[in-house]
């Protein structure tokens, strides 16, 4: 090498958790390419006890670079970055403090979840990987979660489960890592799709009791989460 060529090393971003940063940029572009985030939903990862990567509010998530994740603390304060976090960053918070299990979270505001809400369909699985997300409760009011109080209380309706909706208007999923919380997300809608299609064709069957229980222990593996990552990724 010639002396005075430029070290490719110069260019690299010298900020912490990058693995954990690019992953949060595929995360939401896979979203976005699946119509299952639109230009208003957010992902985070929890780093350390009080510290949480997140997109940036005013953001292109089609275009998303690691240059749009910003670091908070748990109050919202921005610890790191060129942009505020998005004013729902309290839905982030408000599970982290409640769940030490949690170290993801997707919040997006995907139409055929969002449909069930609409007119009092509970959330039901009707393919097998629907049951992943679990019973998908209600939080009962649209509005946005740009309050503490109103994460608390999402928080609540969450409880030790994996996902949440919110009448009106989104869902929420988490995980212990970024992987599991997208492919909720992934299956959430895919079901909730399907439920509304079948819906208008007679009374879908519905996975319960063994059936349930067997598809649980089948499908809820390391090796699945993977591949349906793998998946979406090789679209990007
Ligand atoms: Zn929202």
């Amino acid at each position: 090498m010639s002396q005075g060529t430029v070290q490719p090393l110069e260019r690299q971003s010298t900020k912490p958790f990058m693995r954990e940063r690019q992953q949060l940029v595929d995360c939401i572009r896979m979203l976005e390419k699946a119509e299952i985030i639109d230009f208003n939903g957010h992902c985070s990862i929890r780093v350390g006890d009080d510290r949480i990567l997140i997109n940036q509010g005013n953001c292109q998530r089609s275009r998303l670079t690691v240059d749009d994740i910003v670091t908070i603390d748990m109050e919202g304060k921005l610890i790191e970055g060129v942009a505020n976090p998005p004013l729902e960053f309290h839905l982030h918070t408000g599970i982290y403090r409640a769940r030490a299990d949690v170290k993801a979270v997707v919040h997006a505001h995907p139409k055929w979840s969002t449909y069930l809400t609409m007119t009092g369909h509970a959330y039901l699985p009707v393919f097998a990987q629907g049951v992943l997300p679990g019973e998908a409760p209600v939080l009962d009011t649209p509005s946005s979660i740009n309050t503490r109080p109103m994460a608390d209380a999402l928080a609540q309706v969450l409880g030790p489960r994996p996902s949440a909706l919110m009448k009106f208007h989104g869902a929420v999923t988490v995980g212990k890592d970024i992987v599991e919380a997208f492919v909720l997300a992934v299956y959430l809608e895919e079901n909730a799709q399907r439920q509304y299609m079948a819906l208008q064709i007679g009374k879908p069957y519905v996975f319960s009791g063994e059936d349930r229980t067997a598809a649980m222990e089948k499908l809820w593996t390391a090796s699945l989460f993977q591949r349906t990552w793998d998946h979406y990724k090789a679209k990007l």
